[in-house]
């Protein structure tokens, strides 16, 4: 089962006929984060250009938002209307479809608005409010369209995403580990920061992926890469209550990046409040 409503988890490789597959990558509501990381890759880029071609990736000079694609990559979280549509249509002309990063696959930053009265935010914040056309909510994609795979991280990491291509390039299903960030750390020997420094880390409920970013660097980790699967949210909200965190606090931790993905949304209500 998926960590979102209608993704399932391993969805077979289309096969594809041609050479050098096509791949589309679309931007929805997002800071382009996630598809700078994509450019950053160096050689990997270059390697995955030669492997697929590029049919839209505004980011990298190639623009045909309609162009039929074998996979699809999309960054961003369903905001508008507008994009109610576009999410539907990419939908119809790909094989394969990626929710790329945090907005993607939970709703970002931006689905704390979700917890607000977003059109009344809208008016305190725009002299014209008549003329943004907004959804209340911000969503994942997979809210109105199916999605194949699901790549979380905020921004995600690149390299994971050079692997499920390559494994679609293969013809092998892709598959994502979802689990918790503490065992990738333990493994590598890091020391604990909520042991040795008693900081909120929020890798127990976090999935791995990152390489263990934060906690390598002796920060704790703010959970960018979403719900591990069967994440105990509440032993950890109370866990940080031990280490002195005020309610509002925790709901902090666990509504930073991904409040609205479904084992940390009963964690960040009371953001709601704040
Ligand atoms: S997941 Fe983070 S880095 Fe990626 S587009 Fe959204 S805000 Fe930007
Ligand atoms: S530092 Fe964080 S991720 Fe690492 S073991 Fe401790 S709680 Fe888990
Ligand atoms: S350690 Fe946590 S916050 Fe840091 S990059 Fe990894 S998942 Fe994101």
């Amino acid at each position: 089962m998926g960590l979102n409503h209608e993704v399932v988890d391993v969805v077979p490789a289309p096969s594809f006929d041609r050479r050098r597959p096509r791949v589309a990558i679309h931007k929805f509501s997002s800071c382009d984060g996630c598809q700078l990381a994509l450019l950053n890759l160096g050689e990997g880029l270059l390697d995955l250009a030669r492997q697929f071609e590029f049919v839209h990736f505004a980011e990298f000079g190639v623009v045909d938002e309609d162009a039929e694609a074998d996979i699809a990559i999309v960054e961003g979280s369903v905001s508008t209307p507008h994009e109610v549509e576009r999410i539907r249509a990419i939908r119809a002309r790909s094989r394969y479809l990626i929710a790329l990063g945090a907005c993607a696959t939970s709703g970002g930053i931006q689905a704390l608005r979700n917890l607000h009265d977003a059109p009344a935010w809208t008016r305190a914040i725009y002299a014209q409010p008549q003329h943004i056309e907004t959804l209340d909510r911000a969503s994942p994609l997979a809210a109105f369209a199916r999605v194949d795979l699901e790549l979380w991280g905020c921004p995600v990491n690149a390299w994971q995403l050079l692997a499920v291509l390559r494994d679609l390039l293969s013809g092998v299903a892709p598959t994502i580990s979802h689990d918790k960030l503490c065992q990738e750390c333990k493994r590598i020997g890091a020391t604990c920061v909520m042991v040795a420094q008693g900081l909120p880390c929020m890798g127990p409920v976090t999935q791995t992926g990152c390489g263990v970013l934060c906690p390598k660097a002796g920060r704790d980790c703010y959970g960018c890469f979403g719900p591990a699967e069967h994440a105990n949210g509440a032993a950890l909200a109370a866990q940080f209550g031990q280490l002195g965190l005020s309610a509002a606090d925790v709901a902090r931790r666990f509504g930073s990046i991904n409040s609205a993905a479904e084992a940390f949304a009963p964690h960040a209500q009371e953001l709601r409040d704040v």
